[in-house]
């Protein structure tokens, strides 16, 4: 019954949408990605280069002459946070910092004027279409096959991996508090809690630089959103659940009800309401850093994309489409922050997201069209050069290692300017989901670059400088200002 309702109101935000698209043409871009995959920079640079005229040469509408204005409007939803736009350049531009990224959902509505390319519609008037940009944790995503687990299997699940690999080394302090723990015994709310902080403190050493993995739901833990301390957040999986139903007011009890509510309180409600509503999508993944952690952590990248791009799925009668209808019809996989590679590891750099990317489509039996994969650098931070050495000329790229990078014991202030060798992806993107293979591994420089400084000409800034931005726009938005 619940997804009969789900399906009405979802029909009834579908005519409500398409009702205001008639009047203010508009289609909704959603921009996810784990965190840290790149989301508030790649929406700051995008627009900036939108409304600065940045170099754009493959984003044809705008190559042709064909839009003759870009400018920022409000978002036509109330209630969703603005996207900060102004704020983000101002810190990447004056103070050459990165901005805060992505915590919960926001938005953002550009607006393009544009004449048509082709038949009548040319002769009419220019056309107008609205951009909505939707930044949301990746995370969130993550959630979606909860909706098909009860508690136990829940649990069961996490568990199980939480014994596997490098996760059995962080989920040790969870594992042992939660055997010590009596599920039978009354429910207790400071017992919940603790269980919630052991569990979720597992999550974050997962997550940390060190290890960079990847699949850790449920999404909220680690991107609260607005619900941080909520009932609903506080619980964790009780590993060992007996095949009996939990008794009545017991912590077992308590913990089952509160992940229930988790589904249907914060699950459910962000694929109505939001997720729903996309026409587009870009999934920016941080591929680069998985690789350099090896191949747990690329392992783990996998499994996260295939959870994502099973949200994607169009299949009819899968729980989705019975939450969400079916609207996505274009989805971009970008691997973030190539600016990291000299220009020749780009190719690869992609093939290597090209290979993830396929073997999860496969498993999250997801058809491949619509779908295509990218090397992207929202912001170029360094710029390429050579050096001679040992009679050899080298790639190498230069940019300013942000306060306290050290490279070669050598530590940074953030001031200067310096060059490294970029390091170098596998010529087989095979390679990189096998372990050890010596000689064959990624050796990618894991330095961290501030933002480059930015030319002013004639008072203004110029736009922020990138790598194949343009590309990514043609496939998301090009077909839509023809
Ligand atoms: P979010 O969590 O997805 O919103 O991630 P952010 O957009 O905040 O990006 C996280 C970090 O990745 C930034 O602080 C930068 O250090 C780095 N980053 C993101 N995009 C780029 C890029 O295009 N080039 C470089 N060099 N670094 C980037």
């Amino acid at each position: 019954l619940s997804s009969i309702a789900d399906s009405a109101l979802i029909a009834f935000d579908s005519i409500a949408d398409r009702a205001a698209s008639l009047v203010n043409p508009s289609i909704r871009l959603g921009v996810t990605g784990l965190s840290r995959a790149g989301k508030t920079v790649f929406i700051s640079s995008l627009v900036h280069n939108l409304l600065k005229g940045g170099r754009l040469p493959l984003f044809e509408p705008l190559q042709s002459g064909r839009i003759s204005n870009v400018r920022l409007e409000p978002q036509p939803d109330d209630a969703i946070p603005r996207f900060q736009y102004e704020d983000h350049i101002e810190t990447l531009i004056r103070e050459r910092t990165w901005p805060d990224s992505t915590r919960a959902i926001s938005e953002l509505r550009l607006t393009f004027d544009y004449q048509s390319a082709s038949g009548w519609s040319r002769f009419l008037s220019p056309g107008r279409l609205s951009i909505d940009i939707v930044d949301y944790p990746g995370e969130w995503l993550l959630d979606l096959p909860l909706l098909q687990q009860d508690y136990r299997t829940f649990s069961e699940r996490t568990a199980t991996l939480a014994r596997t690999g490098i996760r059995a080394e962080l989920s040790g302090d969870w594992l042992a508090f939660a055997a010590q723990t009596d599920m039978d015994a009354p429910a207790d709310e400071m017992t919940a809690r603790r269980l919630f902080e052991i569990f979720a403190a597992y999550l974050r050493a997962c997550k940390s630089d060190e290890r960079s993995l990847s699949t850790l739901p449920p999404g909220r833990f680690l991107m609260p959103g607005d619900l941080e301390g909520s009932p609903a957040l506080t619980f964790a999986p009780l590993p060992d659940i007996p095949d009996t139903p939990a008794k009545p007011g017991s912590l077992r009890a308590m913990m089952e009800r509160r992940y229930e509510a988790y589904k249907t309180v914060v699950v459910k409600p962000f694929f109505r309401e939001h997720f729903a509503r996309l026409d587009r999508q870009i999934v920016l993944v941080d591929a680069l850093q998985a690789i350099t952690r090896g191949p747990e952590a690329v392992a783990d990248l996998e499994r996260a994309m295939q959870d994502v791009l099973e949200c994607f799925r169009p299949g009819s009668g899968s729980l989705l489409s019975a939450l969400t209808g079916r609207r996505i019809d274009r989805v971009l996989v970008a691997a973030t922050k190539a600016d990291h590679l000299h220009h020749e590891g780009h190719d690869r750099l992609e093939a290597v997201t090209r290979r993830l990317v396929e073997r999860a489509v496969t498993r999250a039996g997801v058809a491949g069209a619509g779908i295509d994969v990218m090397a992207i650098a929202s912001i170029r931070a360094t710029r390429e050069a050579t050096v001679r050495q040992n009679g050899q000329t080298l790639p190498v790229i230069v940019g300013t290692p942000i306060a306290g990078e050290t490279i070669n014991d050598e530590r940074f202030d953030g001031n200067r300017k310096t060059a490294i060798f970029p390091g170098d992806l596998p010529a087989n993107p095979e390679s990189i989901f096998e372990a050890e293979k010596p000689g064959e591994q990624a050796r990618v420089n894991a330095v961290r670059f501030r933002p480059p400084e930015v030319a002013e000409v004639n008072g203004t800034r110029v736009a922020l400088p990138h790598i194949r931005l343009d590309r990514a726009l043609q496939f998301l938005l090009g077909d839509r200002l023809k």
